[in-house]
């Protein structure tokens, strides 16, 4: 009879995919609520927003001095470069090229494989850890039109991993059926205003390299397809409706 293998990995830890967003901030959140152990994994592939990857350490150190008992359980920050996934892409998130719809209904900001080696990548580093539990912000409420963030890609994922590396990672997508406002809201859950204020004073969003000056939902140029998603959410979490 075939032994059963024991599962090696830890299902009290996690490990969150984590860009320094206001998605990823508040899939940080949810996973300090609910694991014992966390680490973050960052991916550095020649976005044009690399000032994203400066303002995840702002985002974690704020998280740490404003919220002691999840400084606790945040643990190791991983940090890939992934360099070769900008020099295969052509698309407005990796090149000078303004932002637009394709032919085929995707926005050239479409990273091909840019989730799949995500999570792919973020499974190898958690296996090495331990980790049972990967997070990340992947949602296919809000309309973005990226085939790589819908529920059943990730899922049909979950399982090509566990058979692949011979584990029983889960892997969480706690915004995947949320709106922008819910995804506010699940915020204000989590960490009340002071969660809310410091995703809006430290995370970046905005596809170009632009902090700006601060408007009431946080800092970017306001014009691109990630400011005015992440605007309408927030207008509309305050004023307390849908923003679909
Ligand atoms: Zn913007």
């Amino acid at each position: 009879m075939r032994a059963i293998k024991p599962l090696m990995n830890d299902a009290r830890s996690a490990l969150v995919l984590f860009s320094g967003g206001q998605d990823s901030t508040t899939c940080l959140a949810w996973a300090l609520e609910r694991f014992a152990h966390v680490e973050t994994v960052a991916f550095d592939y020649r976005q044009r927003h690399r000032i994203e990857l400066d303002q995840r350490l702002v985002v974690l150190d704020q998280i740490r001095q404003a919220f002691p008992h999840w400084a606790e359980r945040l643990g190791e920050d991983h940090f890939i470069d992934m360099g070769v996934l900008g020099q295969i892409s052509d698309t407005s998130l990796t090149r000078d090229v303004a932002f637009a719809m394709e032919k085929d209904g995707l926005p050239n900001s479409f990273v091909p494989g840019r989730n799949l080696l995500f999570f792919t990548f973020a499974a190898a580093v958690a296996w090495r850890r331990n980790i049972r539990n990967l997070v990340g912000g992947m949602c296919e409420t809000d309309f973005s039109g990226y085939p790589d963030c819908r529920d059943n890609t990730i899922k049909a994922l979950q399982v090509t991993l566990n058979l692949g590396m011979d584990r029983a990672f889960v892997l969480h997508t706690p915004l995947m059926w949320l709106d922008k406002a819910e995804t506010w809201g699940l915020a204000n859950e989590l960490g009340g205003p002071p969660l809310v204020d410091l995703i809006l004073e430290h995370t970046h969003t905005c596809y170009d390299s632009v902090r700006g000056t601060r408007s009431n939902w946080g800092y970017g140029c306001g014009e691109c397809p990630a400011c005015a998603l992440r605007k309408r959410g927030f207008i509309a979490w305050r004023e307390g409706r849908p923003s679909l």
